[in-house]
C-alpha cells in the first residue's frame, strides 16, 4: 500500500520545527486545498529532547502565532547581564517574554497545518533530493521502506547544516546555511536558585565569542548552557565544559541531563535563499540573530515570508514571475529582519573583543544603580563608558 497519499505534490516542505510548521500551515491556509502540500520530517515534532533554551519575546511571538498558556511554561520579566566576576546588571520589563515548551508549541502549530489540509508525515527521513526536468524528485524513508515522490517546489527547512541541499549543483550561489556552524550545550538541572522570571546570561573569556546562561522551567529547573562562537578554542569536552561550570558555581546542583546542538549563525549575508523552486526556511537560511542567537521567532517569521512566496511561484504564469516571486522572499527576509542582522553581524566582533575586565566594571557600575533606571539604553552605554576603544571601532558598522 502507498504510504503517501500521493507521488506528485505541488509543494514539500522538508522538517517540522519553527520555520518548517509555519511555512506548510501559511500555505496550506492561503491555498484552501486548490494544492497539494506535504510536510515531512523524521520524528514527532513535539518529541522530546528539543535542543533549545525555549525563550521568545512575547511580542514577537504573538505577531505570528496566537500565544496559549497550554504552550508556555512562564512568563518572563527581565534579564540579568552577569559579568565574568559576577556583578550582575538587570534589564527588567514586565512580561517582556514567555519560555515556551517547545514540544507543545510545535503541537499547536502541527494541528493548525492538518486543520489546513495539509498532508503531514513525522517518521518520514528524507534521504536525496534532486532536480530532475522542472520538478524536485525526494526519496523518502518512510513506513519501513523508499518511496519516491516529486514536487513542483521544495521548502528546506531541516535546521542547521543543510545536509539535504548543500551538495545540489544548480543551488549554487543561494544560502547555503552550512557555515559558521556554532557549538551550543546545556543541561537541564535542579538545585540552581534562579528567578523564575528572568534569565541569566554570562559574559566574558570563559565563554569565548558566546555567551552562558541559566534560562528558568517550572521554577524547579533550569536550562543551564552555552554557546561558544565557531573559532573558540576550548580544552576538553564541552560536556566537561559545561559540567564543570555548574560544578563551579552551583555546587549544589544536580544535572538531570545534558544535551548538545549548533546554531546556525552564518549570520545574514543577504544571500538569495531561492532559487529554481527551492526555498529554504529558518535556521536552514541562516535566519539566527547573529548576537541573542534566539531562531525560534525569527525561523517562524521567515517560514510564512517564504510560504508566501511559494504561494506567488505556485500562481505564476511564467519563468520570469517564478523568479520574482524566488527574489521577493529574500527582500521581505530583509526588509523585516534581514538588514538589523547584517547589522548585528558586524558589530558581533566588537561585542567579541570586549575584555573581562571592561565586562566587570560596567556591570560594577550598572549593578549600583537601581533596578527602574537600568535600561536597556543605559546598560549598552555603560558598556561603551568601561571600553571607550569601542566606540572608535563601532564606527564602521553604525554607517
Ligand atoms: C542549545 C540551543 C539553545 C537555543 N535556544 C534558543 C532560545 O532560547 N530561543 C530561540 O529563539 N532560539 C534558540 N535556539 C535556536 C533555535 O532552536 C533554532 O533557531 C530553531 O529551532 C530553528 O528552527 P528551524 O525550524 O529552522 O530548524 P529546526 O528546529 O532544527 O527543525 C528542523 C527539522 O528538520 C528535521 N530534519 C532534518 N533533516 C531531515 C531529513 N533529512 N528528513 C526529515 N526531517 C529532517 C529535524 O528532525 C527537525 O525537526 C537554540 C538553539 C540551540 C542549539
Amino acid at each position: 500500500m502507498a504510504f503517501f497519499a500521493s507521488k506528485k505534490y505541488d509543494a514539500v516542505v522538508c522538517g517540522a520545527g519553527p520555520a518548517g510548521l509555519m511555512a506548510a500551515c501559511t500555505l496550506g491556509r492561503m491555498t484552501a486545498g486548490a494544492r497539494r502540500i506535504l510536510l515531512l520530517d523524521k520524528k514527532e515534532p513535539w518529541k522530546e529532547p528539543i535542543f533549545c533554551a525555549e525563550a521568545v519575546s512575547r511580542d514577537r511571538l504573538s505577531a505570528l502565532w496566537p500565544v496559549d498558556p497550554s504552550f508556555v511554561r512562564g512568563p518572563l520579566s527581565g534579564i540579568y547581564f552577569t559579568s565574568p566576576k559576577r556583578y550582575r546588571a538587570e534589564f527588567y520589563s514586565k512580561d517582556c517574554g514567555l519560555i515556551l515548551d517547545r514540544a507543545r508549541f510545535h503541537r499547536s502549530i502541527s494541528d493548525g497545518c492538518a486543520a489546513a489540509g495539509v498532508e503531514c508525515h513525522y517518521d518520514a527521513l528524507i534521504k536525496k533530493l534532486e532536480r530532475t526536468g522542472d520538478r524536485w524528485q525526494l526519496s523518502v524513508m518512510a513506513g519501513g521502506q523508499t518511496e519516491q515522490i516529486s514536487a513542483a517546489v521544495v521548502i528546506d527547512a531541516t535546521g542547521p547544516g543543510c545536509r539535504l541541499t548543500r551538495s545540489i549543483e544548480c543551488l549554487q550561489g543561494i544560502e547555503s546555511g552550512d557555515a559558521d556552524l556554532e557549538p551550543a550545550i546545556f543541561a537541564v538541572a535542579e538545585g540552581i536558585e534562579h528567578s523564575r522570571e528572568h534569565i541569566e546570561l554570562f559574559f566574558g573569556s570563559e565563554f569565548e565569542s558566546g555567551y552562558g546562561w541559566i534560562f528558568p522551567r517550572d521554577g524547579v529547573e533550569v536550562n543551564i548552557g552555552f554557546v561558544l562562537g565557531k573559532d573558540a578554542v576550548h580544552q576538553g569536552s564541552l560536556r566537561q565544559k559545561l559540567l564543570d561550570f555548574i560544578a563551579r558555581d552551583y555546587p549544589q546542583a544536580k544535572v538531570k541531563a545534558v544535551y548538545g546542538g549548533m546554531i546556525a549563525c552564518t549570520g545574514a549575508n543577504a544571500k538569495p535563499f531561492a532559487k529554481g523552486g527551492l526555498f529554504k526556511a529558518g535556521d536552514a537560511a541562516s535566519c539566527v540573530n547573529p548576537i541573542s542567537r534566539s531562531g525560534i521567532v525569527e525561523s517562524l517569521l521567515c517560514g510564512k515570508i517564504v510560504a508566501e512566496s511559494v504561494k506567488d511561484w505556485l500562481d505564476a504564469d511564467s519563468q520570469a514571475n517564478r523568479e520574482r516571486a524566488e527574489a521577493k522572499a529574500l527582500a521581505r527576509w530583509m526588509e523585516s529582519l534581514g538588514k538589523s542582522h547584517v547589522q548585528l553581524a558586524r558589530a558581533k566582533d566588537v561585542f567579541n573583543s570586549i575584555s573581562d575586565k571592561q565586562f566587570d566594571r560596567a556591570a560594577k557600575r550598572l549593578s549600583a544603580m537601581p533596578r527602574e533606571k537600568q535600561t536597556l539604553f543605559r546598560i549598552f552605554f555603560n558598556v561603551l563608558w568601561a571600553c571607550p576603544s569601542l566606540i572608535w571601532k563601532m564606527r564602521s558598522f553604525l554607517h
